[in-house]
């Protein structure tokens, strides 16, 4: 048995990308030794439903439930709620399947009813069989907002309704100063051997999830999002390309350069290494890309020996 898999591990995280490395983490560790912090910033409502896009992708994927074509949204997924909310004239931009608004239906029940969200989220992982600790970043209302060139737009709006169309300027999150973090997550912080990020959105996904947990004292690797200048999936190279700065892992780095001990960037990218050498942070050089399952796991372990090592 590798001596790592004692290792006690944060990952903070958003959806899709955040969901691979988490779901790799969750085959290699042992459930007691990982907690999964999961951004919350997208949470809104619609529809009545009370919907959390990162930890439901998250989950889903944990749970063998994600759509493996989308990374989001279930398998097998059906869609005659969501038609016939269109039929009638309803809004039909933000894609619900009908498996999934059964989540939100639950969990909108279940904080009617007055339970807080790391419970409810608890109460889904039970019935899920999900082993790892899962936790939304923050019990309280936390929405990222997007400066844009057509003013302040709520998250979804931009992300879903405008797909990313409108020109960033900046974000904001609002709620995040009287945030607390959710139960069990400064516990699980202060007993860390180490916070991995997940190759999730620099911006949007861990940024606020830092803003709320306000300050880390443990050693923190971070996994590039960004191969080659370009991201999987989703708007980060164009959010740094628009707030003037040249994307790529350097750049990632860089953004969370005061924080970092480790930073593990692609093969595809081993020109960057000195640089992010000379940030004074040490650098593992691997492949990053994680297509399929097994991928997930193989970085995890890379993630995992090279935290041992530092
Ligand atoms: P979202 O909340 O669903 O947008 O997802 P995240 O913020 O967790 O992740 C978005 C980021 O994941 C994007 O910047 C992608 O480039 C990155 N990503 C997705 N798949 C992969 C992958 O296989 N490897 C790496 N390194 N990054 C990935
Ligand atoms: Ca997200």
């Amino acid at each position: 048995m590798s001596p790592y898999i004692n290792l006690k591990i944060v990952a903070f995280a958003g959806g899709v990308g955040g969901a691979k490395l988490a779901q790799g983490l969750a085959q290699t560790l042992p459930p007691e030794n990982l907690t999964i912090v999961v951004n919350t910033g997208d949470d809104f409502e619609h529809l009545g439903l009370y919907i959390c896009p990162d930890l439901d992708t998250v989950c889903y994927t944990l749970a063998g439930l994600a759509n493996p074509e989308t990374g989001w949204g279930r398998v097998g997924e059906t869609w005659n709620t969501i038609s016939n909310v269109e039929k009638l004239g309803g809004p039909a931009w933000f894609r619900l399947g009908d498996q999934d608004i059964a989540t939100h239906l639950e969990r909108t029940r279940r904080l009617k009813d007055g339970k807080p969200l790391s419970q409810i989220t608890k109460e889904f992982c039970e019935a899920w069989d999900i082993k790892p600790s899962v936790l939304p970043m923050t019990d309280s209302p936390v929405r990222t907002m997007v400066d844009s060139d057509e003013g302040e737009l709520a998250f979804q709006e931009y992300f879903v309704h405008r797909r990313c169309e409108p020109r960033v300027k900046g974000f904001r999150f609002d709620g995040v100063e009287v945030a607390e973090p959710a139960p069990g997550v400064r516990e699980a912080l202060a007993s860390a051997d180490a916070i991995v990020f997940c190759p999730s959105n620099p911006w949007v996904s861990i940024d606020p999830i830092l803003k709320v947990v306000r300050e880390i004292k443990k050693t923190v690797v971070a996994v590039s999002p960004i191969i080659g200048g370009k991201t999987v999936k989703g708007p980060a190279a164009k959010m740094y390309s628009e707030l003037g700065i040249e994307p790529s892992a350097l750049a990632v780095a860089r953004h969370y350069r005061t924080i970092l001990t480790g930073f593990v960037l692609d093969n595809a990218d081993v020109n960057f290494e000195k640089q992010i050498k000379d940030l004074d942070v040490k650098t593992l050089v691997t492949d990053t890309l994680m297509n399929q399952p097994t991928d997930r796991a193989r970085l995890a372990n890379d993630v995992l020996h090279f935290i041992g090592s530092l």
